[in-house]
């Protein structure tokens, strides 16, 4: 077989159906940072899952902890039953991450998904606080679910809830005001005025929802001092800092959680994607022990105790964030991305770059061209997605456990298919 076969999806799948349009091809197999097709054409993945592959596909040690928990029978669907794989889960949580990082979180099961996990949060601030409204950034994604949807930015996905979303009201986020040139502090005065001014017309939140990086928002990276004053802020006057991790915690900045960076202990945290592990579906929120205020089963769900996500998450956390290597690792192959990136960008006008870590955007002014490199890039055997409002930015998120030849590998072909699409302009 030469040619992928796609006539069932065309014919029978939704058109709600997305990644397959923009690599069209048929996947079969994956390891590591490949994928392949059923043609037998192989892909560097330098999209990860959206961000639910930091370690890799078919990791092989979780493979392994995963086949020894079925083959032994296991638990596979617990509600939110006690099990041995999550009392392992809930002490590796507590050995690995939180305790050396001086963090006194309890935590949720909420489901599976990132967006059950901001309602979960969202829910709970306002029942601690008995406020309604809460305060979101521009340019930011929590998720396709109402609650979500109402702290999003992006107006066709919103468009989409077909109701009105109420109840939040958007703040800008660092750097929408202007570049570096503006202070944090600056940065944020229309909010520290309009929540400090009894006449602005804004309700006091319950609380702020934030990415430390806006993943789909198009790698908008917010600055330490920004988040530190934002903290400050919202701890000031009484007001959760709720921090979406789902995208850019367990490890793709570089620390477990993104905002290590800035030193600041937000009130609860998101996250999903890479917290299972292998890919499989798992979500947490985190909240500081005093806000756990939650009624039995105020928040359930049928599909919170996926225990055979527990397993190769905790095997995750204790294999690779038990010492900093992989931290280390990630920042080193961060800073290497990011240096080739501004060294090939420097001499092209119109292309700019920005990001932390392993997540990494080339933003185009012309935002045309930045889908024109994904899809050439695709052709030349390279996944990388566009996001952004305009789907400027091409993002690049390898898997953490890509190796220093991938990455080579990765940036020529990269920078190959940006100057096809130049050439051809
Ligand atoms: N929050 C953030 C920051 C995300 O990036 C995403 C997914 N891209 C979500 C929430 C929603 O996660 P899910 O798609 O699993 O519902």
């Amino acid at each position: 077989m030469t040619i992928a076969e796609t006539t069932v999806f065309e014919a029978f799948e939704s058109n709600v159906r997305g990644y397959c349009r923009s690599w069209p091809t048929v996947f079969d197999t994956a390891r590591g940072a490949w994928l392949t097709d059923e043609t037998g054409k192989d892909y560097l993945d330098f999209f990860a899952g959206a961000g639910a592959l930091n370690y890799g596909h078919n990791n092989p040690v979780l493979k392994q902890a995963l086949l020894d928990y079925l083959t032994g029978d296991g638990i596979t669907h617990g509600l939110d039953m006690s099990t041995v794989a999550k009392r392992r889960l809930l002490e590796t949580v507590r050995d690995v991450v939180l305790t050396p990082r001086g963090l006194d979180y309890k935590v949720q099961f909420p489901g599976p998904t990132g967006a059950n996990a901001v309602e979960a949060a969202l829910k709970l601030a306002r029942k601690v606080t008995g406020r309604t409204a809460v305060l979101n950034f521009t340019n930011a994604f929590h998720g396709m679910t109402l609650g979500a949807l109402s702290v999003t930015g992006n107006a066709a996905k919103r468009a989409g809830a077909g109701v009105p979303l109420v109840h939040a009201t958007p703040m800008p986020y660092d750097g929408y005001l202007g570049g570096p040139e503006v202070s944090a502090a600056d940065d944020l005065s229309w909010m520290r005025r309009a929540l400090d001014d009894s006449s602005s017309g804004l309700d006091r939140p319950a609380a702020v929802i934030v990415e430390t990086v806006q993943g789909e928002g198009g790698v908008n990276v917010a600055r330490p001092e920004w988040l530190r004053e934002l903290s400050t802020l919202c701890a000031d006057r009484g007001i959760l800092l709720i921090v979406d991790d789902v995208q850019m915690g367990c490890g793709r900045t570089g620390p477990f959680f993104s905002f290590e960076v800035a030193g600041i202990t937000p009130d609860i945290v998101t996250l999903s994607k890479s917290i299972g592990g292998y890919g499989l579906p798992m979500a947490l929120v985190l909240m500081r022990r005093e806000l756990d205020l939650w009624a039995p089963g105020e928040h359930n769900g049928t599909f919170r105790g996926n225990n055979a996500a527990f397993v190769t998450a905790e095997v995750a956390l204790r294999h690779y964030w038990s010492d900093g290597r992989l931290e280390a690792a990630t920042l080193a192959k961060g800073d290497r991305i990011a240096r080739h990136l501004a060294d090939f960008t420097a001499t092209l006008p119109g292309i700019t770059t920005r990001g932390r870590g392993l997540v990494q955007g080339l933003v185009f002014d012309d935002a045309s061209q930045a889908a024109k490199v994904c899809r050439t890039a695709f052709e030349l055997g390279l996944l990388v997605e566009t996001s952004g409002t305009r789907d400027e930015v091409v993002k690049l998120m390898p898997p953490l456990t890509v190796t220093d030849e991938e990455i080579t590998h990765g940036l020529a072909i990269l920078t190959q298919a940006v100057e096809v699409v130049r050439d051809t302009h």
